[in-house]
C-alpha cells in the first residue's frame, strides 16, 4: 500500500524583495542574523534595502553534528530553489560567466556572538567567472580585489579553520598571505590596499592559491557550487571551533543551540569611490547619548572597519573623534544616501524599540541594509538609554528595569582615577576612549601571557596592536585592555564594551615590540613587559606607573537616579548590607541599604584603632578563671558597647542584625614569639603559662571547631557581655529620642536547644538592662544564622525560639559540599573545566543543593511561625542569580557587600518582573 511521502520539513528560509518567509520572531530557528534580515526585509513598517538571500537553520546544525557532519537529504534541493530565487531578483546567475551572482556566506547563532563565527564573502568567483564581472563592472581592479579576499578567506575559514587544521608553528594561511599581502605593498612603495594595481592583485590571487595548497595541501574549489557548499559546512564547523567554544563558556551560552547560515547576494562597498562601507549605532553606545553614531570606509569591504586597516572616518559630526576630526563625513560626502540611512535607522530603533547595531554598505550610490541587531553598550550607556527610552515613552517602566544587566551598574559604581592624582600627572600616550573606568595594571603584550600572570593572580594590561578572537580569554583576565591600531567599532572595543572592562584603542601614539617585550612611546620611553600602567578608559589617556583610583559620585547621575526609582517600586524582596563599621553602613545607604544584614562584632578586633579592644580580648581569652575573665569582659564592654551604637544610630531605625563573636579564639593570639611575650609581660603571666593555654586552644579543624555559638555555650559571660552592650546602646539611643532597632544573632548553630541556652541569657540581660535604664521595652529581636545543614533542616523546630533566620551561605556551602572554602583553589578549576560543577558554588549559589537546603528550613520555619523573618546574608547576597533565586523562594531580605546593594536591588526588581 502506497503511504503518503512524509512531509519535508523546511529547511531553507528566503528573504529579499519585499518579502520573507521569517521574521524576528524565529531567532531560534534562524538564528539573530537571519531573522533580523528577515524581519528588515519582509516587515511591513520596515521593508528595507536589504541584498536577497535565505538562511539555513539552525536544526540543519543539530542535524549536521548527530549525523556525522552530513545534511538532510532534501537540503541541496531546497538550497538550489532558494538560489533561483535570489538569481531572479538580482537579474544574474550564481556561476555565470557573463555576469555572475555573487553570494555571502555568514554565521548566525542565537545570541550574537561578535567575531567568534566566519564570515565568506564573493563566493563564486573563478578563473572563468572574474572575467565576467570585470565585463560588467568595467573595474578589473575591483573583481580582482574581491576575487583575492574570496581565496584568502576560503583558505582561512573553510579549508584551514574549518578543516581542522593546526596551522605549523601557530602561523596560519591568513597570516601568511597577510604577510605576503605585505611585502607586495612594500616593493611597490605602496601604504594601503587600494593603492594596489589590477595586476597586482591578479597575481595576488594566484599566489595565494599556490600558498593554499602548499601549506593545506588542498586546492583551492573553482566550481562556484562547491564553494557554496563548502561555505556552508564550514559555518556548521565553526560553531565547534575552539574560539567559538571559548566564548560559549564565558557567557555561557548552551552548547546546544547550534548556528544558522545565511546566504546572501554580494553587493559592494569596494567598487570604487562612489561605494563605502560602515557601522553604526541609533544612539552612542559608548556613553548612551541618543545621537546617531557610526563609522565608515570609502572603497572598502565587510570587515575593513572593523580590521582597523585604515582609520574609519566618521559618518557625521557627533561622531567625531580625535582621531577621526579632520576626515570627512559621511553626512558631507554622500548627503542624500546619509539622510537615508538616517531615516531607516529611526525607523529601527521605533520598529524594535532598543538601540541597534546597524551595517550597511553603499554600492556606486545605492545604499544596502547589511545587518541589524540590539546594540551591545556599556553600562553606562545602559542605564542612560534605559531611563531616556522610558521618559520618551519608547518603552514601560518594567521594560527599562529588565534592559540593564545587574552587572552592568558596577560599571557605574567603577573605580575611576582620582581626579586629584590625574591632575599631577602627565599622560604617557592618548588613544580612543573604548571602555570607561579606571584601571591600574602590569603590562603583558601577549593573551597567553595574561591568562598566566592573571592565574597567579597579577594586574595586568594587555596591550597588544589589535585584538582578534583568539585573544578573548586573555582579554577575560586582563584589568584593561589598550590597543595600537583599530576604532571605536574594533574587536577589542566590542568585547570590552560587552563585558564593561576599561579600554583605550588606537592608542597609535606607542609603538609596541612584541618580540623586545617593550613598547615605545612618541617621546621615546620605554615602557617594558611588568611595568605598571594606569588607564583612563573614559578619557582614553594612559599613564605611567599606578595612579589611584577612585569611586564615581552616583548623586549626580540623573539616568541611575531614574531607573532606581523603577527599580525599587518593581521590587519586592529587601535589600540589607554587610557592615562592619559606621562608615561602612552610611556607606551602603547611600547605595540604597535598607538595613544591615549582618553586622560581625569582631571587625573591632582588626585594623585601624583596634590595639586596646584586642588587648582587652586577648587578656579575657588567656584568662584562666571565671572571675579573671568577667573582669576582661567589663572593660571590653566599653568599646563594643560604642561601636554598636554608633552604627544603630547612622541606621536610624533600620533593622541591623549583630552577629555575635564567631571566630574561634586561637584567631586572636599572636603568633609571633616577640608579641607573646609582650602580651606575657601586660598579662603579668610567665611564658610557659600563656603556652600551655595556646596549646590548649589548638585545634585540628577550626572551621568545625570551638566557634560560633559554641564559644557562647563554654563562656556565657560573652554572650552576657555581648548582649549587654547591645540592649544598652539601644535602650540609650531610645532614651535620646532616637531610634534603633538591633538583631541579636547567633551563629553556626546546630539546634534548638543551644538557641533555647542562648535566650536564657539575652532575656536576663535585658530585665536588668530595662531596670537599669528605667525602661518598660527595648525594641529588638533574637534570631539566628543558618550555616549548618543539620540547622536548615531543624527550621520547624528552631523556629520556636528564634524570631528570625539568616542564611549564612558561605559556611552553608562550605558544610553543604565539604568543600574547604579556603582550599577550593586546588581543584574547583578542575571541576569546572570538566563540567562537574557549573560555576563556583561560593559566588552564586547551588540552587539545588544549598538552595534546597535554604527552601525547606525556610518552609519549616514558617510552618512554625508564618510571619518569620528570613533572609541571607554572605557572598551570595550579591550575586544576582542567587538574589533572583531568593525571591523565588519568598525571603525577606539578601544583605550583601555595600557595593554589590545596587546591583542586588535592580536583580529583586527583574526578579519581581519576571514573576509576573
Ligand atoms: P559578523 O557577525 O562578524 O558581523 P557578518 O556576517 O555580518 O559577520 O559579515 C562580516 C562582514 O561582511 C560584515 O562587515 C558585513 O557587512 C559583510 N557582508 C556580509 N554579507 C555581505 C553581503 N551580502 N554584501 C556585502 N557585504 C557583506
Ligand atoms: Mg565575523
Ligand atoms: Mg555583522
Amino acid at each position: 500500500m502506497a503511504t503518503k511521502a512524509a512531509k519535508t520539513e523546511k529547511y531553507v528560509y528566503s528573504f529579499g524583495g519585499g518579502k520573507a518567509d521569517g521574521n524576528e520572531s524565529m531567532k531560534n530557528l534562524l538564528g539573530g542574523k537571519g531573522a533580523n534580515l528577515a524581519e528588515m526585509a519582509g516587515h511591513k513598517d520596515l521593508k528595507l534595502p536589504v541584498p536577497p538571500g535565505f538562511t539555513v537553520t539552525t536544526e540543519v546544525c543539530t542535524y549536521f553534528y548527530n549525523h556525522k557532519k552530513t545534511y538532510p537529504k532534501d537540503l541541496e534541493k531546497q538550497v538550489k530553489n532558494a538560489l533561483a530565487e535570489v538569481e531572479k531578483l538580482m537579474g544574474k546567475k550564481f556561476g555565470d560567466v557573463k555576469d555572475p551572482l555573487l553570494m555571502s556566506v555568514r554565521s548566525g547563532a542565537r545570541r550574537s556572538m561578535p567575531g567568534m563565527m566566519d564570515t565568506v564573502l564573493n563566493i563564486g568567483l573563478n578563473d572563468d567567472t572574474v572575467k565576467g564581472l570585470i565585463a560588467k563592472s568595467g573595474d578589473e581592479r575591483f573583481a580582482y580585489d574581491a576575487y583575492r579576499r574570496l581565496v584568502m578567506m576560503y583558505a582561512d575559514v573553510v579549508i584551514e579553520k574549518a578543516g581542522g587544521m593546526d596551522p605549523a608553528k601557530g602561523k596560519g594561511i591568513r597570516k601568511i598571505m597577510d604577510e605576503r599581502l605585505e611585502e607586495v605593498k612594500k616593493t611597490k612603495g605602496v601604504e594601503l590596499d587600494t593603492e594596489l594595481s589590477a595586476d597586482d592583485l591578479k597575481k595576488l590571487v594566484k599566489e595565494f592559491k599556490q600558498l593554499t595548497k602548499k601549506h593545506l595541501k588542498v586546492e583551492f574549489p573553482e566550481n562556484p557550487w562547491d564553494q557554496l557548499m563548502g561555505g556552508i559546512g564550514a559555518v556548521f564547523a565553526s560553531w565547534n571551533g575552539k574560539r567559538a567554544i571559548e566564548y560559549r563558556r564565558i557567557e555561557r551560552i548552551p552548547d546546544e543551540w547550534g548556528t544558522a547560515v545565511n546566504v546572501q547576494a554580494m553587493v559592494f562597498g569596494n567598487m570604487g569611490e562612489d561605494s563605502c562601507t560602515g557601522v553604526a549605532f541609533t544612539r552612542n553606545p559608548g556613553n548612551g547619548d541618543d545621537h546617531f553614531y557610526g563609522e565608515y570606509l570609502i572603497n572598502a569591504q565587510g570587515e575593513d572597519v572593523v580590521a582597523g586597516i585604515r582609520t574609519p572616518a566618521p559618518i557625521n559630526e557627533t561622531s567625531k573623534n580625535d582621531h577621526s576630526k579632520d576626515l570627512l563625513t559621511l553626512e558631507k560626502f554622500m548627503p542624500k544616501q546619509y539622510k537615508e540611512l538616517d531615516e531607516y535607522q529611526l525607523r529601527l530603533e521605533k520598529h524594535y524599540k532598543d538601540m541597534q547595531d546597524i551595517e550597511f554598505t553603499i554600492e556606486k550610490g545605492k545604499l544596502f541594509m547589511l545587518q541589524c541587531r540590539v546594540g551591545k553598550r556599556n553600562g553606562v550607556a545602559a542605564v542612560k538609554m534605559a531611563a531616556d527610552m522610558y521618559k520618551e515613552k519608547l518603552i514601560d517602566a518594567d521594560t527599562a528595569v529588565m534592559r540593564v544587566g545587574p552587572n552592568q551598574l558596577v560599571e557605574l559604581l567603577l573605580p575611576m582615577i582620582d581626579p586629584e592624582e590625574e591632575k599631577k600627572n602627565k599622560p604617557v600616550a592618548k588613544g580612543l576612549p573604548a571602555g570607561p573606568g579606571g584601571a591600574v595594571g602590569r603590562v603583558v603584550f601577549t593573551s597567553e601571557e595574561a591568562v598566566e600572570w592573571g592565574l597567579k593572580g597579577e594586574k595586568v594590561i594587555l596591550v597588544r596592536e589589535e585584538t582578534s578572537p583568539e585573544d578573548v580569554d586573555g582579554m577575560h583576565k586582563s584589568q584593561a585592555i589598550l590597543t595600537t591600531k583599530g576604532g571605536m567599532t574594533s574587536h577589542a572595543a566590542l568585547v570590552a564594551r560587552g563585558w564593561g572592562k576599561c579600554c583605550i584603542v588606537g592608542c597609535s601614539d606607542i609603538e609596541i615590540h612584541e618580540k623586545e617585550k617593550y613598547f615605545v612611546t612618541n617621546t621615546g620611553k620605554k615602557i617594558h613587559e611588568g611595568e605598571w600602567l594606569t588607564l583612563n578608559g573614559t578619557k582614553g589617556v594612559v599613564y605611567e606607573g599606578v595612579l589611584e583610583l577612585t569611586n564615581s559620585d552616583l548623586n549626580k547621575n540623573e539616568s541611575y537616579k531614574t531607573l532606581m526609582k523603577l527599580v525599587d517600586k518593581a521590587k519586592k524582596l529587601g535589600v540589607r548590607t554587610n557592615a562592619d563599621t559606621p562608615k561602612d553602613a552610611l556607606q551602603a545607604t547611600y547605595f540604597g541599604a535598607e538595613g544591615i544584614g549582618l553586622f560581625r562584632t569582631e571587625h573591632m578586633f582588626y585594623g585601624e584603632g583596634s590595639e586596646k579592644p584586642l588587648f582587652l580580648l586577648r587578656k579575657m581569652i588567656m584568662s584562666t578563671t571565671v572571675k579573671e575573665r568577667k573582669a576582661a569582659l567589663n572593660d571590653l564592654f566599653k568599646f563594643v558597647k560604642k561601636d554598636i551604637k554608633a552604627t544603630l544610630e547612622v541606621m536610624h531605625g533600620n533593622p541591623v542584625t549583630i552577629r555575635l563573636l564567631d571566630p574561634p579564639l586561637h584567631e586572636f593570639v599572636p603568633h609571633d614569639k616577640e608579641k607573646l611575650q609582650e602580651l606575657a609581660k601586660e598579662l603579668g603571666v610567665r611564658m610557659s603559662v600563656l603556652n600551655r593555654r595556646i596549646l590548649a586552644l589548638h585545634e585540628n579543624n577550626p572551621m568545625l571547631g570551638h566557634r560560633g555559638v559554641r564559644l557562647g555555650v563554654s563562656y556565657p559571660e560573652i554572650t552576657e557581655m555581648q548582649a549587654r552592650a547591645i540592649l544598652e546602646a539601644a535602650g540609650e539611643l531610645q532614651k535620646e529620642g532616637k531610634k534603633a532597632y538591633p538583631e541579636i544573632m547567633i551563629p553556626v548553630v546546630m539546634g534548638r536547644h543551644e538557641l533555647t541556652h542562648q535566650n536564657n541569657i539575652v532575656e536576663k540581660v535585658y530585665a536588668e538592662v530595662l531596670e537599669k535604664l528605667g525602661l518598660k521595652k527595648i525594641d529588638y529581636l533574637y534570631g539566628t544564622m543558618i550555616e549548618t545543614p543539620r540547622a536548615a533542616l531543624k527550621g520547624d523546630s528552631m523556629a520556636q525560639v528564634a524570631d528570625f533566620f539568616s542564611f549564612g551561605t558561605n559556611d552553608l556551602t562550605q558544610m553543604s559540599f565539604g568543600f574547604s572554602r579556603d582550599d577550593i583553589g586546588g581543584f574547583l578549576p578542575k571541576y569546572l573545566d570538566l563540567k562537574l560543577l557549573p560555576e563556583d558554588p561560593f559566588v552564586s549559589i547551588d540552587q539545588t543543593g544549598v538552595g534546597e537546603l535554604v527552601r525547606i528550613g525556610v518552609e519549616k520555619g514558617r510552618s512554625v511561625k508564618p510571619k518569620l523573618k528570613v533572609g541571607i546574608c554572605g557572598e551570595h547576597g550579591g550575586d544576582p542569580e542567587s538574589v533572583k533565586f531568593c525571591h523565588r523562594l519568598g525571603l525577606n531580605y539578601v544583605s550583601c557587600s555595600p557595593f554589590r546593594v545596587p546591583i542586588a536591588r535592580l536583580a529583586a526588581a527583574q526578579a519581581a518582573i519576571e514573576e509576573k
